[in-house]
C-alpha cells in the first residue's frame, strides 16, 4: 500500500513561539513513521517554518490558500509563484471556510488549483457537502459537481492534485463521518477521477472532518481513504503524531 498522506491545516492559529514548539515536537516524533506528512501554516509564518524544515524531508510545508491570479493589482493576495519561493509543496484550495466566508465558487477553486499546478505546487482540492445537502440526499451530486469543475479546468494535470473529502458538518464540530459514510463518498470520487485520467491511481483522496487519535485508524483503514486533512488535532504535536502513527500502522500492515 502507498504511504498515507497526513496534512495539518493550522487555519488562523499559531505564533512564532507556538509554531516553533509545535514543529519541533512533530519533527521529534516523526522518525520511523511510514507516512507522508505536511503542515499548512498561515502565510506570514511560512518563512519561519521553511527555515525549520530545510534540512529534513519527513515534513513538507503547505499554504492554506492561493490567488487565482498570476500577479498584479490584487491587494492582499498571494500568488502561487510567491508560495513556491518559500518551498511550498502543497496548497489547500476550496476549503469550506473559504467557500463559506469568502464566497469562493467552484470556478474560483478550479482556477486556484490551476495556478498552483502551473507553479509546481500540489493543490489539495477540498470538496464536501453541508448538513442540509446531506439530509436532502445531495452529497454525491455536490462533491461530484465541485470536483468536476477542477477536472474540467485542469485537464490531464488533474493527476497531480490531491483531493480532500471534507463534509462541512464534520469540520471543527467533533462530528465525524462514519468510516462507511466516508468510504462511500471516497469511492464516488475515485470513480470520477478514474473516468477523468488514466493516472488516477496516483491521486490521494484525504478525509477531513474532526479526525483525531481515536477515529483515525478505522477511517484510514478504508480502501479509498489515502490520508487525512487535519484541523484541530494538528495543533498539538502529540495528537497530530498519534494520527500519523495510525497512518503508519495502515501502511506497514498492508
Ligand atoms: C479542516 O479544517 O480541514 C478540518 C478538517 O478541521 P477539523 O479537523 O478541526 O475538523
Amino acid at each position: 500500500m502507498k504511504k498515507k498522506l497526513i496534512v495539518g491545516n493550522w487555519k488562523m492559529n499559531g505564533s512564532l513561539a507556538a509554531n516553533q514548539a509545535l514543529v519541533r515536537g512533530v519533527l521529534d516524533g516523526l522518525e520511523g513513521l511510514q507516512v507522508n506528512a505536511a503542515v499548512c501554516a498561515p502565510n506570514v509564518y511560512l518563512s519561519q517554518i521553511q527555515a525549520m524544515l530545510h534540512d529534513q524531508r519527513a515534513l513538507d510545508l503547505g499554504a492554506q490558500d492561493v490567488s487565482m491570479h498570476e500577479q498584479g493589482a490584487y491587494t492582499g493576495e498571494i500568488s502561487a509563484d510567491m508560495l513556491r519561493e518559500f518551498g511550498i509543496r502543497y496548497v489547500v484550495v476550496g476549503h469550506s471556510e473559504r467557500r463559506q466566508y469568502h464566497g469562493e465558487q467552484d470556478l474560483h477553486v478550479a482556477l486556484k488549483a490551476q495556478c498552483a499546478l502551473q507553479a509546481g505546487i500540489t493543490p489539495i482540492v477540498c470538496v464536501g457537502e453541508t448538513l442540509t445537502e446531506r439530509r436532502a440526499g445531495g452529497t454525491e451530486e455536490v462533491v461530484k459537481r465541485q470536483l468536476a469543475a477542477v477536472i474540467q479546468t485542469n485537464g490531464h494535470c488533474i493527476s497531480e492534485v490531491v483531493v480532500a473529502y471534507e463534509p462541512v458538518w464534520a469540520i471543527g464540530t467533533g462530528l465525524t463521518a462514519t468510516p462507511e459514510e466516508a468510504q462511500q463518498v471516497h469511492s464516488v470520487l475515485r470513480h470520477q477521477l478514474n473516468a477523468a485520467t488514466a493516472q488516477a491511481a496516483r491521486i490521494s483522496i484525504l478525509y477531513g472532518g474532526s479526525m483525531n487519535a481515536t477515529n483515525a485508524l478505522t477511517l484510514l483503514n478504508q480502501p479509498d481513504i489515502d490520508g487525512g486533512l487535519i484541523g484541530g488535532a494538528a495543533l498539538k504535536a502529540s495528537d497530530f503524531l498519534a494520527i500519523m502513527a495510525a497512518a503508519s500502522q495502515c501502511a506497514t500492515a498492508s
